[in-house]
């Protein structure tokens, strides 16, 4: 088959640019980790092909020396946008030293065509594969696009890698940088394919990210890393549905920290904010993996504790209220106290989440009206089984 290697390069460029413009509309302008290196990357690398293309037109060192330094350069800004967006810092010398170094060395070899192809081999195959690792060490929060990054800038490596040799090897399949053989041809099919791969997997991980933030938003507390309420009673419908279906007991345990507006008056909202984070901990740490712990209102917080019936549901209770009390919470001058309603359910009642929850909170109210800083336990009361499912 015979390539117009010039066609190829031209689509490069096109394609450079359109996946440029494409980052910008798909990151809403550039509010993206990274974004202004990696598009300021695509942008030299196409007006590095630009410039490859006018070989013949141009002066040799314009379309030479000029052209690959500036691909160089192009290639270790994209570097430093992947290391960015995983959050590291990119050593400043990536940004800047690259381009200048390359131009230095081509200068003098620009009329030594198989030196100055070994030499960008090497180096273009050295960052992309360095972005092959930067890829691949991004957390899970960029999701599998990563992978995909970090085959392309593979495949970039190993492409380039091998022309090199070739042309090491058959100096004379090269006459130029047009030349049309098949690897030659591969090589630069990989560089047009990565023009699109790179930038779409970028706008794949920079979507997964922002869903990824988004779904935490809308399923944690801010303030204490709890199942906010909306989470917390999807997830309780479907805890009790279950125990409905399977029979098996569960108990429901509604807390309130005790006189909690006095906390705030006398020491201010953000301190009680560090207890209320304290207290979020403490809760977590005293029930066990499967259970289900939310933040329900302001200072109160419900859970749901599958397969465990009242004895050792108060217990629970007990421990989380003693661990309360045993010693101040953020950074109090003195301990405060936590009130807590607990409820426990055979899931042959068939009660709806609403009944079960009314009842905690019932108990939760009479440990209120004894006195506070207790656990208070109740049954379902009878007319709860009207509302049960049948
Ligand atoms: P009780 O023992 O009867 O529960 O008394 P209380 O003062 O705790 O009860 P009340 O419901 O009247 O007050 C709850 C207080 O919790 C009022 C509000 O200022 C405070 N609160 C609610 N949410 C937050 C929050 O996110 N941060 C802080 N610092 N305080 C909060
Ligand atoms: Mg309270
Ligand atoms: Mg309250």
């Amino acid at each position: 088959m015979i390539f117009d290697m010039r066609t190829i390069v031209i689509m490069l460029v096109v394609s450079s640019v359109l996946m440029a413009i494409t980052l910008l509309v798909g990151t809403r302008m550039g509010r993206a980790a990274g974004f202004v290196k990696w598009n300021a990357g695509l942008g030299l690398f196409a007006l590095g092909w630009v410039l490859v293309a006018a070989r013949g037109v141009l002066p040799d060192l314009v379309t030479i020396a000029l052209a690959d330094a500036i691909l160089v350069a192009g290639l270790s800004v994209e570097l430093a946008g992947i290391i960015e967006f995983g959050g590291r810092t990119a050593p400043r010398l990536l940004l800047l030293a690259p381009g200048p170094l390359m131009l230095a060395l081509l200068i003098p070899l620009v009329h030594d065509y198989p030196a100055v192809t070994l030499l960008m081999g090497v180096v273009l195959a050295a960052i992309f594969g360095a972005m092959a690792l930067a890829a691949a060490r991004l957390g899970a929060d960029a999701g599998p696009a990563r992978w995909m990054l970090a085959v392309a800038n593979f495949a970039g490596a190993i492409m380039i890698l091998a022309r090199s040799v070739d042309i090491w090897l058959k100096p004379a399949m090269y006459p130029n940088v047009f030349a049309a053989n098949n690897l030659h041809a591969a090589a630069f099919v990989v560089l047009f394919a990565n023009t699109i791969v790179i930038p779409v997997a970028y706008l794949l991980m920079h979507r997964e990210r922002a869903a990824g933030e988004l779904y935490r938003l809308a399923t944690f507390d801010a303030l204490t890393g709890l199942f906010n309420r909306r989470m917390f009673l999807i997830l309780a419908e479907r805890e009790l549905a279950r125990a409905r279906r399977t029979g098996s007991p569960y108990a429901v345990l509604m807390m309130d920290l005790d006189l909690f507006k006095r906390v705030n008056d006398e020491y201010g909202h953000q301190a009680g904010d560090r207890v209320l984070a304290e207290f979020a901990a403490i809760a977590k740490r005293s029930v066990r993996t499967e259970d289900l712990l939310g933040r329900y209102g302001g200072e109160e917080f419900c859970a749901v504790l599958p397969g465990i019936t009242m004895p050792k549901a108060t217990a629970i209770a007990e421990r989380i209220r003693g661990a309360v009390s045993q010693r101040p919470l953020g950074d109090l001058p003195r301990a405060i106290t936590i009130s807590i309603g607990v409820v426990a359910c055979s899931g042959k009642a068939g009660v709806l989440l609403d009944t079960a929850i009314g009842r905690a909170d019932a108990a939760l109210y009479r440990a209120k009206h004894d006195g506070r800083d207790r656990v208070v336990g109740l049954d379902l009361a009878p007319e709860d089984a009207a509302t049960a499912v049948p």
